[in-house]
């Protein structure tokens, strides 16, 4: 058995046995394959100790060029000049959009589903031989690698993909790319009955034998999850939500969906149907704590009362919220109300990026402005929304660096100008106020480095840019002359 180690200036475990909040200055972390073994504060006996043991069954895992705080103690033990804090837990993203950053302009959600998210999937789904036989593999494939080349750029190493429209038919190749890259995936795979574009349509057995395949073929893989996610409540019929909720129930797993998340869709199922999309699953009996609601904007307090009294996750997405002119929930109420709540990115295309430390200040920023009160929502409580909240809201055992945890792990570098000085008192506040996303320096998924400053360990960075820039550009040209589309949720 051998093991691997890593040190640095500061670490926080953001552990409840210690205390979430709690920050060590000279911390180690020890590993051995995807599992944590030791995690604390690092000193002469720790040293000792640790080369007695290990000897030379003991790997130093250091970032090629980084900068060393201090080697003392023992040359065999350098100490980054940088924080080690579990790698982020993203909750909430469509792993099809990174070829679409910046086509979402100005639009609000529906409008902007119809004039650029369902046009692409359309795009890759129809021309898929075609581009494959110019890209050597998928255009899925394309946009799925490209989307975990961004996660692990921000130091994200387990994402819940929201798997819906077109892109619902490929979940292979969405399984493939995170094993290429070493990733933990759940997918949630969609499903929508109406209020869509014709060609995406289900009936419920179509979308559980979808389901079923995919639990057959990747069910079991040890990194990988298959969870039912109906695209929107506004797209999925009664039979079809209650059909996904009774499958996921039969298989011990989470049912994750869209939710009020435009003021005009929600007033349009409030007309339509004569309730808020949360009275409408509750009497449908789809929410309990396995079911986790993207966005979840606009609420009433009887929508509250509703998902506190259910145990429903929320999953707040500020940076898609605000480009996309939704609004913002009541993080601070739905958290005084014990709703469980996470933070994320959602998909490239709406954030227009995957940095989730820019979400959770968002997130906080917002909240303090909204209710005029800057003792809400912390820093501390920011980070715990992007790291242990998410995992424990997705039943994963990582965003905690604690013994028996995965080894999923990330150094930010703290010699960057914006994060000088950084000491203990003020190193959770300059993570979330004062970063830009580009520190995180090296990033541990299931015990392996998979980047180290700009390297990539288990992805072709070179060959996945040059092909989603080729991606794009196809997609430009079939646009031009494509029909219009439209017929989702408000914007009919
Ligand atoms: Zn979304």
């Amino acid at each position: 058995m051998t093991a691997r180690f890593l040190r640095a200036r500061f670490l926080l475990p953001m552990d409840d046995g210690i205390g979430r909040d709690t920050r060590i200055s000279d911390g180690y972390v020890l590993w051995s394959g995807d599992e944590l073994i030791e995690v604390g504060a690092f000193d002469g006996l720790v040293a000792e100790r640790l080369t007695a043991t290990w000897g030379e069954r003991l790997e130093v895992v250091t970032s090629e060029g980084a900068t060393f705080f201090t080697t003392d103690l023992c040359a065999r033990f350098p100490c980054h000049d940088g924080v080690l804090l579990p790698a982020f837990v993203k909750a909430h993203g469509h792993d099809h959009e990174p070829p679409i950053i910046g086509l979402c302009r100005d639009l609000p959600l529906t409008a902007w589903l119809d004039g650029v998210v369902n046009p692409f999937t359309t795009f890759m789904k129809e021309q898929r031989d075609v581009l494959a036989d110019r890209l050597g593999r998928s255009p899925q494939s394309v946009a799925y690698r490209k989307a975990r080349l961004d996660d692990i750029w921000y130091g994200i190493t387990s994402a819940m993909t929201h798997h819906c429209n077109a892109s619902k038919y490929y979940v292979d190749d969405l399984v493939a790319s995170a094993e290429e890259a070493g990733t933990r995936l759940i997918a949630a795979i969609g499903s929508q009955d109406r209020f869509y574009a014709a060609h995406l349509l289900d009936t419920p057995d179509e979308a559980l034998a979808r389901l079923d395949a995919a639990w057959e073929k990747h069910g079991a893989k040890p990194r990988i999850r298959i969870v039912p996610g109906p695209d929107q409540l506004f797209s999925n019929g009664p039979e079809m939500l209650v059909a996904q909720k009774r499958w996921g129930r039969e298989h011990d797993t989470l049912l994750h969906c869209h939710s009020s998340e435009e003021a005009r869709t929600t007033a349009w199922f409030c007309d339509t149907f004569g309730m808020t999309p949360v009275a409408y699953a509750a009497e449908l009996d789809i929410l309990d704590d396995d079911t986790v609601l993207a966005h979840q904007v606009h609420s009433t307090p009887a929508d509250l009362d509703i998902l506190a009294a259910t145990g429903t996750c929320i999953v707040h997405n500020p940076l898609a919220n605000t480009i996309l002119g939704s609004g913002m929930p009541p993080v601070v109420e739905m958290i005084d109300r014990g709703i469980p709540l996470a933070v994320s990115t959602d998909g490239s295309g709406s954030a227009d990026n995957q940095n989730i430390l820019a979400a959770a200040r968002l997130a906080s920023q917002y909240q303090k402005a909204r209710l005029q009160d800057a003792r809400v929502l912390s820093a501390q409580q920011a980070l715990e929304l992007i790291t242990v909240e998410p995992a424990k809201l997705l039943r994963i055992d990582a965003g905690v660096l604690a013994p028996g945890k995965a080894a999923d792990i990330v150094l930010v570098d703290l010699s960057r100008p914006n994060l000088v000085p950084t000491r203990t008192i003020n190193l959770v506040e300059n993570l979330i106020w004062a970063t830009d996303g580009s520190e995180v320096r090296l990033v541990i998924g299931g015990g392996e480095v998979l980047r180290d400053g700009e390297r990539y360990l288990t992805l072709d960075r070179a060959e996945i840019l040059a092909d989603v820039q080729i991606l794009s550009e196809a997609y430009d040209a079939w646009k031009a002359d494509a029909p219009l589309m439209s017929g989702t949720g408000a914007n009919q």
